[in-house]
């Protein structure tokens, strides 16, 4: 099959039609409709083998992984997702590779309503290049630099799930099935928080999505709002197959310190309590306060039931195989 077979066949044939695409694959461009008075919101990823994923992960979720670490970029930002183009290197056009990756692809393509509009396939060590288009008004998108001292810290979702699935792969932990399962899916299947971001426009004073753990992906936000911020550990929404499978504090460092999660970190001025947990209850999602932003150098304080204490994330790298499923 030559490129532009393999293009039509696994690409174009499946691309969603959307309105605002003046013209689609096919052309020297594609030409967008961006509406009138908003911002263009443009992020790219790359996946590369053995870097960002395993060689052995099974296409389907690859297809998911490298659109949904895009789109939670355009979640991140209050942007509405609308076009996505792909860039595949490729050592052999595989048709079972290609007919998985497309599949997860586009299942989620067409979950956001995002449509493919164009991309380049090239023959190479495996790697995957997105970037994902979405718009938002300029006044609303959700900036790292906006936070303000009395801002109340929220996350969505729950943390540590990924990282443990992580580590699991790599250090073999003897981990229970179950809970195996619930972080294995969490790591191959992240769900960009797509709705929540646009629901936080004119809420939120900032957001991040967090791809490398809460405390340094918050730092981020910190340092472009120069300010601090008081965490307290026992709101942390560890997921549950986390706590149920290793010690508490090695719980803390996965939810802190491992990736992968890629749910919304966001500070709302005080007084939005109840509007947050409303749309927590319309979106079926947990937002889950946990902390304060305050005045101060770019710092996180942490807090263990009231009490400030310290804590040295040093996130995965330290956790030692056969040390899971200890309780004490
Ligand atoms: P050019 O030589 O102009 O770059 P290509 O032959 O690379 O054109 O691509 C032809 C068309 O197919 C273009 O519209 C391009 O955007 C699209 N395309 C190429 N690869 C992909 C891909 N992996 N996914 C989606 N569209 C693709
Ligand atoms: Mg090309």
């Amino acid at each position: 099959m030559g490129e532009f077979e393999l293009i039509q066949h696994y690409f174009a044939a499946q691309a969603a039609a959307r309105a605002d695409v003046e013209l689609g694959i096919g052309d020297d461009c594609a030409l967008l409709n961006v509406p009138v008075g908003e911002c263009l919101a443009v992020s790219t990823d790359t996946l590369v083998s053995d870097v960002h994923f395993f060689a052995d992960v099974d296409p389907v979720a690859l297809g998911h992984k490298a659109l949904a670490v895009n789109l939670s970029d355009l979640a991140a930002m209050g942007a509405q997702p609308r076009w996505i183009s792909l860039a595949l290197t490729l050592p052999k056009a595989d048709d079972v590779w290609l007919t998985g990756f497309t599949q997860g692809f586009h299942a989620l393509a067409v979950k956001h309503n995002v449509a493919l509009i164009g991309g380049d396939t090239t023959r190479g060590p495996l790697s995957i290049t997105i970037s994902a288009k979405g718009t938002v008004p300029a006044a609303q998108a959700l900036r790292r630099s906006g936070a303000k001292a009395g801002d109340a810290i929220y996350v969505s979702g729950s943390l540590g799930a990924a990282a443990l699935a992580v580590q699991q792969r790599i250090h073999n932990l003897p981990i229970n099935s179950d809970a195996l399962r619930d972080c294995s899916f969490r790591m191959d299947y992240p769900q960009p928080r797509c709705e929540l971001g646009l629901a936080l426009r004119g809420i939120a004073t900032s957001a991040l999505d967090l791809s490398d753990g809460l405390s340094g992906d918050l730092m981020h936000i910190l340092r472009a709002s120069g300010v601090a911020a008081e965490i307290e550990l026992t709101n942390l929404p560890i997921a549950s197959a986390v706590q149920r499978s290793v010690t508490p504090e090695q719980a803390l460092q996965l939810a802190l310190g491992g990736g992968d999660d890629y749910e919304l970190c966001f500070t709302v001025p005080a007084g939005h309590e109840t509007a947050i947990s409303e749309l927590a209850v319309a979106l079926d999602l947990p937002l889950t306060r946990i902390g304060t932003i305050t005045t101060g150098e770019p710092q996180i304080i942490w807090y263990h039931q009231g009490k400030a204490v310290e804590l040295h994330i040093n996130g995965w790298e330290h956790f030692h195989h056969g040390e899971a499923g200890k309780t004490s």
